[in-house]
């Protein structure tokens, strides 16, 4: 199991993987309420003009049975697994939110064409990316951003700052040592970051944002600043 090396390389991560691994469980375990799907052609509109689906006004998605799955997987969980770290309800709220939105972030990611977004925000939820992921090879290789609320991946130009919109020539990476899938790219504009997964196939854990958690650390001790929005509120002090 590639996590299993992974966490015998990072043994620091260990708490962090038991934890997302406890909510997974207990997810797994809850009642999926059904989410229905939108008509797209009645939100095209607003898409193309840069709304994101759950705040469109043309189409109304329900949340309702989100929040009550979000409600029963917190209920589920109890307080003393979710009280060890800031920012840990808002993960498991959206990680059963996102288990609601899977089948309308799907038939999404089958209806858009991506190349009418491109924007540094999430086309569903309109977050700011968590992480940013290149796939294929060049010629033709791809940036795509991907959303630690709502799970959606999305594409954005290869190189520019998500965050301030700088032009690409500010952009400069870190590569990490020993880890030829994950680098830091970061804005000298801004000074905003994002981690980076430079393939395919790992995207459950190399994607899911505590597995890297030792990139944030060293982009913290660079000087650089996290603009990404982290449900887990790992910031370093
Ligand atoms: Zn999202
Ligand atoms: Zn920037």
């Amino acid at each position: 199991m590639i996590q299993d090396s992974w966490l015998e390389a990072h043994s620091y991560l260990r708490p962090l993987a038991e934890l997302s691994a406890q909510v997974d469980r207990a997810a797994a375990e809850i009642e999926v309420l059904n989410a229905r799907i939108p008509d797209w052609e009645a939100y095209r509109q607003e898409f193309l003009a840069g709304v994101p689906l759950l705040t469109s006004a043309g189409v109304s998605v329900d949340l309702e049975p989100g929040e009550h799955m979000a409600a029963a997987l917190l209920e589920r969980l109890g307080t003393s697994s979710v009280e060890p770290l800031p920012g840990m309800s808002r993960y498991v709220s959206w990680t059963a939110m996102a288990l609601y939105l899977r089948p309308i972030v799907t038939a999404f990611e089958a209806w858009r064409d991506d190349d009418k977004w491109l924007r540094r925000f999430c086309p569903t939820c309109g977050s700011l990316p968590a992480m940013a992921q290149l796939v294929g090879a060049d010629p033709g290789r791809k940036r795509l951003l991907s959303c630690g609320c709502c799970r959606t991946r999305w594409q954005f130009k290869r190189t520019g700052c998500p965050f301030c919109e700088s032009d690409s020539q500010r952009l400069a990476s870190v590569a990490i040592e020993g880890e030829p899938n994950l680098r830091i790219d970061h804005c000298e504009s801004c000074h905003g970051y994002l981690k980076t997964y430079l393939g395919q196939g790992q995207e459950t854990l190399l994607l899911s944002d505590w597995s890297s958690l030792h990139l944030d650390l060293i982009a913290h001790d660079r000087g650089l600043k996290r603009l990404a929005l982290s449900l887990y509120e790992f910031q370093p002090q």
